[in-house]
């Protein structure tokens, strides 16, 4: 069922009071692709009353006010995306179409989304129950971080939004152990994947430097971001302090992540999959579309990709379902009647990260000193694709499935580091999981670049590359790899951007046309890079593309029909003169200088 919205459907239920109210900036999706729809499901099935509050009209008090003041705490998330990120674009353009608000327009989601709702709560609930923060945008900005938006660092948004308590990464199981605790009126203070305000820190705790200090600091802000990232697994990690003014943010040790009958019990709730009917009436969602006939099978995300996040929120633990509960929601797929027969996505962050796990990371946690698949795929991993092609095999067998696509991205490292199944597995999904395209995240080229980004080198992406054609060509189909490629990434010059440029033509045969603008967001270490200039663990200099116009000057090096340097500079617009003087000379017969010019 949904969880009620509006008064009406209290009445209908029977309830006079709520024990939770959910508020979230995204319209209303029951679904197990969203975060606030997981925890409110949770909360219900564990006997909670919960309601749900989407895109409040922040400017007066009708939406806020309409399901009461609930009886244990308010749960404040901007929606499945940063709110900064969902309102404007990698240059800072204020995004006119949201896929996540019906009716498409980006009119309902305020800007700190986390921050204005806790406002708002408390500007009409005075002396109310506990406001507790969560989602990605509260995760990811839960100690001291670098906005790029406002290009400063901020203190803790469970500071600056004034909120009681925050939960950190999935949070199903805190939150359940939380809604317990304040029922029966016990202390949350030591709860795991929980951050609280507090004005003494406690004796274990490792101390990070003070707001003040990292705010004026680099390598104050370095040395805090490193103490935060190393401390996120749940064996390992100690609680963190944090001076913030006059009060101590307190870092909890992360929630142990789900198990795999955990994981099966949440994806095995009863999602509607659809849009609440109380914002269907402005329209669709057009995330919808995506979200109802795909399939998640797994969380988290071992990649540790520099700009991604994925490690901060969910993990580097990977937990995956088991085969027989993605199967049971396969068949409830077939029998909804606009299912028209193709499930649009089998996967998770990385989908072939299905089913396999590093023996050593049960046991003992993640190593605090090596990665998993950076520089390249750790010996003590083990890759093994077998699970994922029995399901990718007993989902094909379903009757009404004419096709399960895999169409989130493939790790092509982990396919060639699985010297028994992978060749089968890249067999399997050319032959009956793509419809046409498979994407592949290789980023860039150049080496100097892909260490910025934590991406190995290129070398195994061309091996990939000539595996999928002859693939491909065996099962008599024409089908293509498309490359997620990045400009403007912390260490990225425009002379990296040219040799991407000729790197695409010349040994990927593509001319590239969408290239993703690289964006700060929160609590990453390429977002760290951006903020202080330097590579984190060499301590070297980067060069650091800051300027709206060198941003957009990096993406359309790379997709500029010629290159820049072979046939001149026409549309390309230099910034400054010296830079102009620095193509000219590129494009000239004499030896070129070694690097652009400073600013
Ligand atoms: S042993 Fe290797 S695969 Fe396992 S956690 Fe450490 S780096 Fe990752």
């Amino acid at each position: 069922m949904f969880l009620p919205a509006t008064p009406e459907e209290l009445r209908e239920l029977g309830w006079d009071r709520l024990d939770v109210i959910l508020v979230t900036g995204d319209s209303y999706l029951d679904s197990p692709f969203v975060g606030v729809s997981v925890i409110g499901q949770s909360l219900l099935k564990a006997g909670y009353r919960v309601g749900i509050i989407a895109q409040p009209d922040v400017n007066t008090a009708a939406d806020i006010t309409r399901l009461g003041e609930p009886a244990l705490f308010w749960g404040v998330t901007g929606g499945c995306i940063d709110s900064m990120v969902a309102n404007r674009t990698a240059s800072g353009k204020r995004r006119r179409g949201d896929d996540l608000t019906a009716g498409g327009i980006n009119h309902r989601r305020p800007d700190r989304a986390v921050i204005v709702y806790a406002n708002l709560i408390r500007r009409w609930f005075k002396e109310t129950k506990p406001i507790v923060l969560g989602g990605i945008e509260a995760s990811l900005r839960r100690i001291a971080h670098y906005d790029a938006w406002s290009n400063r660092v901020r203190r803790s948004i469970l500071i600056d939004a004034k909120a009681d308590l925050l939960v950190y990464g999935m949070g199903e199981k805190t939150v359940l152990e939380l809604a317990a605790r304040l029922k029966e009126g016990r202390t949350v203070s030591d709860l795991r994947g929980l951050c609280i305000i507090a004005a003494e820190k406690g004796p274990e705790m490792l101390e990070l430097p003070p707001y003040e200090e990292v705010a004026a600091d680099p390598s104050a802000f370095t040395k805090m971001f490193l103490g935060f990232y190393r401390n996120q697994d749940h064996l390992t990690a100690q609680a963190l302090c944090q001076r913030q003014d006059s009060r101590w943010l307190i870092h909890n040790p992360p929630m142990p992540p789900l198990s795999e009958a955990e994981m099966d019990e949440v994806h095995g709730m009863d999602f509607e999959k659809d849009v609440h009917p109380y914002d269907r009436r402005r329209g669709t969602v057009r995330a919808l579309e995506t979200i109802r006939f795909s399939i998640s099978t797994h969380r988290g995300c071992y990649g540790e990709c520099h700009f991604c996040a994925i490690a901060v929120h969910e993990g580097r633990a990977v937990s995956s379902r088991s085969e027989a509960s993605i199967l049971r929601e396969a068949e409830r797929l077939v029998s909804l009647p606009d299912f028209k027969g193709y499930i649009r996505d089998v996967g998770g962050p990385t989908a072939n990260m299905y089913g396999f796990e590093c023996r050593e990371k049960r046991l003992r946690g993640a190593c605090p000193d090596k990665r998993c698949l950076y520089p390249v795929v750790c010996a003590s991993l083990r890759p093994d694709h077998g699970r994922q092609r029995s399901l990718l095999r007993n989902l094909r067998r379903i009757p009404g499935v004419k096709q399960a696509i895999v169409a989130s991205g493939i790790r092509h490292d982990l396919v060639l580091a699985d010297r028994k199944q992978g060749i089968h597995y890249l067999g399997e999904v050319v032959r009956h999981h793509i419809s046409g395209q498979m994407k592949i995240a290789p980023e860039h080229s150049e080496d100097r670049v892909l260490t910025c980004m934590g991406k190995p080198g290129s070398g195994g992406l061309i091996a990939f590359r000539d595996l999928f054609r002859r693939l491909t060509t065996e099962a008599g189909k024409e089908q293509f790899l498309t490359y997620y490629l990045i400009a403007a990434h912390p260490g990225c010059t425009a002379e990296d951007m040219e040799a991407l440029h000729r790197f695409a033509s010349q040994e990927l045969t593509i001319r590239p046309e969408q290239v993703q603008l690289f964006t700060p967001t929160p609590s990453t270490i390429s977002t760290l890079m951006y903020h202080t200039k330097r590579d984190p663990f060499s301590g070297r200099t980067l060069f650091v593309e800051q300027t709206a116009a060198g941003r957009e000057r990096q993406k359309k090096i790379l997709v500029a029909k010629k290159s820049l340097l072979r046939y001149g500079i026409r549309g390309l617009n230099p910034v400054t003169k010296e830079e102009e003087s620095w193509v000219r000379t590129r494009t000239s017969k004499r030896k070129p200088r070694r690097s652009l010019p400073k600013r």
